[in-house]
């Protein structure tokens, strides 16, 4: 008996987008070290808040790169897009992207010290003390009591405002760069053997402590669901201990050339940063945090397309539903997807002959690429 039977394997081409941006060469950026507190390495919900946030700031670092240098990935560029303003495919842009991209570039090649012991050496340290303050008297703490306006770290050099410690502030956490380093501290003792560029961020406790559910210091893209992102959506991960690190680590990396823009009452949240415009997004930490966001959720989450068609009735809803940053599941867009679609007699409609006499006829729909068959 005789019977057609086509297996026709077609590509459904992702309608092309030059990526402008490409990652620059590694030998181009310094190497910088880090050198992670015990601290940090408590058995405890801060410990393992922190030991989930530095894995996930360090991971979203090769996500962004990797997702923003996709001709693919149009979710990840329009996202991006709203945080920072630049268009990925823009020649103009590109310059800006280059800026913007490389402190996500440095801190995808920040290697750990080995040993850890050796502080002095390390780039960037990163303590989560809750920096208690000891006094000259008495001196067994890191921070030191000099007067009412100012601390000094006596394990890494820095002078510190007292306003600015956990203990004194509402922050999270704090970055101490190069404005803050000093040679001699109180007692007489010298910065010999530290390294001359070290930075040093203090995670504070009410930063890495456990939230109300369902928002959470861990990052886990399973806690993420339908209603949690329509509730809150990106701005669930404000609260986790990876948007927090990645935003201290660019105040590290960048000796505070990314600072908290343009003012702090106005430079956190989902809220700031979303109208922000592109001058201040460019040097606003939390910009780069809400990037670094963008990418973890990216292989399930992202903001809402906005329809292309012009006057589509959805799209005045759909723009304020990415204003205000909650988030849709969609397919992962950063692979180009294969479709196999059998041609057996008998089963097909009127419609969807229709539909694919359509898409056949143009090649920047469908590609034919192998034909098999009788
Ligand atoms: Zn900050």
């Amino acid at each position: 008996m005789w019977y057609l039977r086509a297996s026709v394997t077609i590509v459904l081409l992702s309608r092309y987008v030059s990526a402008w941006w490409t990652p620059t060469n590694e030998d181009e950026f310094d190497d910088k070290t880090f050198y992670i507190d015990g601290s940090c390495k408590t058995d405890n919900a801060e410990g393992r808040a922190f030991a989930n946030g530095w894995l996930h700031a360090l991971g979203s670092s090769h996500a962004v790169i990797q997702r923003l240098a996709s001709q693919n990935d149009r979710d990840f560029h329009a996202f991006f897009k709203r945080i920072m303003k630049r268009t990925v495919s823009d020649p103009d842009d590109e310059d800006d992207l280059d800026e913007i991209m490389k402190w996500f570039e440095e801190l995808a090649l920040l290697r750990i010290i080995i040993p850890p012991e050796d502080l002095a050496s390390a780039d960037i340290r990163v303590f989560c003390d809750n920096e208690p303050i000891s006094t000259t008297g008495n001196p067994n703490t890191r921070l030191v009591y000099i007067n009412e306006h100012r601390v000094e770290d006596r394990l890494n050099f820095m002078a510190v405002p007292l306003s600015q410690t956990c203990l004194y502030s509402g922050l999270n956490g704090y970055t101490a760069t190069s404005r803050h380093r000093i040679q001699t501290l109180w007692d007489g003792r010298t910065d010999h053997g530290q390294k001359k560029d070290r930075m040093v961020i203090s995670l504070c406790k009410r930063g890495l402590e456990p939230l109300k559910a369902p928002l959470s210091r861990e990052f886990d893209l399973s806690m993420m669901n339908s209603g949690i992102a329509v509730d809150y959506g990106v701005r669930w991960m404000f609260g986790t201990a990876a948007h927090l690190i990645v935003h201290e680590l660019m105040h590290a990396l960048s000796d505070s050339h990314l600072g908290d823009l343009p003012d702090p009452a106005q430079a956190y949240g989902w809220h700031n940063v979303e109208p922000m415009n592109a001058l201040a997004a460019d040097q606003n930490a939390d910009s780069y945090a809400f990037v670094a966001d963008a990418a973890l959720l990216a292989p399930l989450w992202t903001l809402t397309r906005i329809g292309a068609t012009a006057g589509c009735p959805d799209a005045a809803r759909n723009e304020d539903n990415a204003k205000k940053g909650r988030l849709r599941h969609y397919a992962d867009r950063s692979v180009p997807k294969k479709r196999e679609i059998s041609k057996v007699t008998g089963n097909e409609t009127e419609q969807s002959l229709r539909v694919r006499r359509f898409l056949e006829a143009d090649p920047q729909f469908v590609e034919i690429i192998e034909e098999s068959g009788i």
